[in-house]
C-alpha cells in the first residue's frame, strides 16, 4: 500500500510558526526555554518537546539579493527509514511502520541507551531523532496518526494559513508536488523537490537545499557516512552490501 505522504511548498510559507505551534499543542509537548540566537528561529532547535520546526536562514539568492528562506523541518517519514533498521537491531520495538498510512513510529517508552540512540540519530540522513532523558526513549513527529486514524489532517497541515503544506495519499501528493514544481521552475530556475522517491515528507524548495538547513536533503557525504554506520550495526545474517 502506498499510504500518505505531505507535500511542503516553501515557496508558500512565510515564517508564521502556526505550524509548529500547533504540532506543540496537540502533541501536549512541553513549552521550550530558549533565548535569543542571533536569529527568529525559535527554538534553536528540534527536541523532545518540538516535533516541527519553522527553521530561518537568511542567505544570498543567486540574483545576490539577501533573502529569507524558511524550512517548517519534521520526520521525513522515509519509505526504508535506516532509524527502523537501526533501532530493531539496537532497542526492537523501539520503532514500528503504520500499516495504514506507512508513518515510522518512535515508541517513546522502549528503552534505548545513550550509546545506541547516538547510532540511530546519526543514520538519520536528516538528524531528526531525539532522546527523551526521563523516559530513557525516542521521540520525534508522529505523522498525527491518531488524528489520521480518524479522518483528520496532522494538526500542523490544518493550521498552516497559507496552504504551504498539504496531505494525502502518496500517488496524489506526488502529482500534485510534480505539477508545483512544474510552475515554480518558470520563476526560480534551481527550484526541486527534496528527494521525493525516498520520503513521504516531500519539500519543494526555489533555491540549493543546504540555503535552508544542513538536513534539508540526503547528502552523499552524509549518506556515506551514515551507510558507513549502518553497515556495522548489521549483523552478518542481515548483511545489505550498501557499499
Ligand atoms: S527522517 Fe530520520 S527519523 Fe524520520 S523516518 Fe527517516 S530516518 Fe527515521
Ligand atoms: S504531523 Fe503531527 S506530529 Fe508531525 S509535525 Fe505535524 S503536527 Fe507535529
Amino acid at each position: 500500500m502506498p499510504g500518505k505522504s505531505f507535500f511542503i511548498d516553501t515557496t508558500k510559507c512565510t515564517g508564521c510558526r502556526g505550524c509548529q505551534a500547533a504540532c506543540k499543542q496537540w502533541n501536549r509537548n512541553a513549552g521550550t526555554k530558549t533565548r535569543q540566537q542571533g536569529s527568529y528561529q525559535n527554538p534553536p532547535d528540534l527536541s523532545t518537546a518540538t516535533f516541527k520546526l519553522v527553521r530561518f536562514s537568511d542567505a544570498f539568492s543567486a540574483s545576490g539579493a539577501q533573502a529569507w528562506y524558511f524550512f517548517p523541518d519534521q520526520c521525513r517519514h522515509c519509505l526504508a527509514p535506516p532509524c527502523k533498521m537501526a533501532a530493531d537491531k539496537k532497542a526492537p520495538g523501539a520503532a514500528r511502520i503504520d500499516k495504514r498510512t506507512r508513518a515510522v513510529i518512535f515508541d517513546s517508552s522502549v528503552k534505548i541507551s545513550p550509546a545506541d540512540f547516538k547510532e540511530v540519530r546519526d543514520i538519520c540522513p536528516f538528524d531528526i531523532p531525539r532522546y527523551d532523558e526521563k523516559l530513557g526513549g525516542m521521540s520525534k513527529c508522529t505523522m498525527c496518526s491518531d488524528r489520521v486514524s480518524e479522518g483528520l489532517l496532522p494538526a500542523c497541515v490544518k493550521a498552516c494559513p497559507t496552504g504551504a503544506m498539504q496531505f494525502g495519499e502518496r500517488d496524489a501528493i506526488r502529482k500534485m508536488a510534480e505539477e508545483r514544481l512544474d510552475e515554480v521552475q518558470n520563476i526560480y530556475r534551481k527550484a526541486a523537490l527534496i528527494n521525493p522517491e525516498a520520503v513521504r515528507v516531500i519539500f519543494l524548495v526555489k533555491d540549493d537545499p543546504e540555503k535552508y538547513h544542513r538536513f534539508a536533503a540526503r547528502k552523499a557525504d552524509v549518506d556515506i557516512t551514515r551507510m558507513a554506520a549502518l553497515k556495522r550495526l548489521l549483523d552478518p545474517a542481515t548483511y545489505l552490501d550498501i557499499s
